[in-house]
């Protein structure tokens, strides 16, 4: 197969867009694509700043690296997770990759901020599935370092895949209020909020993890080890299926539910207007917000443990 820009030998080929490229020309589609998008979405300007969620893995250094080839002003955020050696490993990919580009990299580690805080050890206080525990300690950060540096924006490395799955998974339910916020821009409800992006959001894992490659950017290959029970992998597996039998079926669910059928749910989305946490003053819908729930719910069974404990001894 030749590429379809030069025409010299192809190196990759997409079914979805039944078309192959060589290696220059690939890295050339891949960054025109997130130009495109950042564009079409009203992602953000050339003088806003931008801070990029890293985890280490192909999607979130694939992004960084575009955003900065493309001159956006960006900073790293990576966040700890504490989840063994998986989090060691993404941490190491993440201070690498800036370093070796010199770009800014805010680190923060769940296990610093507060006793007890790392994944394993809140999913299991808790009783709570891991990833319910980290996806809400993730938003929590990611919004507090964002309003602390004063960022405009905040840029995930969602890709195609994450969206179908995820769209798959709130239209299987008919989750209307998921279905109202799941857009690729989201505009902050308050003022301590920043506008959330996701750039990759029509370029596929293999697209994703074809430019890093290519690009010779070193990143965590493992996945995460709570991944692997997550409902997410069923709903990608099937799409993978359907995307076999039918090449581009993705890509058209995602970008027309975006652009046609998202706004039918708008109205569901009217959560009100957020007021603040008494604890850490953040947005939050009630008295405090989930993290600081979250938190304080850790230390109580904490307390009880101690003192069962002390009663037993
Ligand atoms: S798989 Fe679950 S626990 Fe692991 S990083 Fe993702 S959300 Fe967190
Ligand atoms: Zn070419
Ligand atoms: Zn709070």
């Amino acid at each position: 197969m030749k590429c379809v820009r030069c025409k010299a030998k192809a190196e990759v080929h997409l079914r979805a867009h039944n078309a192959g490229f060589c290696r220059p020309c690939y890295l050339g589609y891949f960054r025109r694509q997130v130009e495109r998008t950042i564009a079409h979405d009203h992602m953000f300007r050339p003088d806003e700043r931008i801070l990029v969620a890293v985890s280490g893995g192909k999607d979130s250094l694939a992004l960084w690296d575009v955003l900065v080839g493309l001159g956006y002003q960006t900073t790293g955020l990576y966040l700890g997770l504490g989840i063994g050696g998986y989090s060691d490993r993404s941490r190491e990919r993440a201070e690498a990759f800036a370093g070796a580009r010199d770009l800014p990299l805010v680190v923060r580690s769940l296990a610093d901020e507060g006793s007890g805080l790392a994944v394993p050890d809140v999913a299991a206080a808790t009783r709570r599935v891991p990833c319910a525990a980290c996806g809400a300690m993730k938003r929590h950060f990611f919004d507090a370092v964002a309003h602390e540096g004063q960022f405009d924006v905040l840029a995930t490395g969602h890709n195609l895949d994450d969206e179908a799955a995820r769209l798959l998974g709130n239209v299987l339910r008919w989750q209307r209020d998921h279905l109202a916020r799941q857009r690729p821009v989201l505009e902050p409800t308050h003022p301590k909020f920043v506008r959330k992006v996701k750039p990759l959001y029509l370029l596929s894992e293999y697209e994703t993890a074809v430019y890093a490659f290519m690009s010779g950017i070193d990143y965590v290959v493992e996945e995460c080890p709570n991944a692997e029970g997550a409902t997410q992998l069923v709903y990608k597996d099937a799409l993978n299926r359907l995307e076999t039998a039918s090449p581009g079926t993705k890509h058209a669910f995602v970008k027309e539910f975006v652009r046609t059928a998202q706004t039918l749910f708008a109205d569901d989305a009217a959560r009100g207007v957020p007021g603040e946490c008494q604890q850490c003053g953040m947005p939050a819908f009630g008295a405090i917000c989930s993290f600081c729930s979250l938190v304080r719910e850790v230390e109580a069974k904490r307390a009880r443990r101690a003192a069962a404990e002390l009663t037993a001894g």
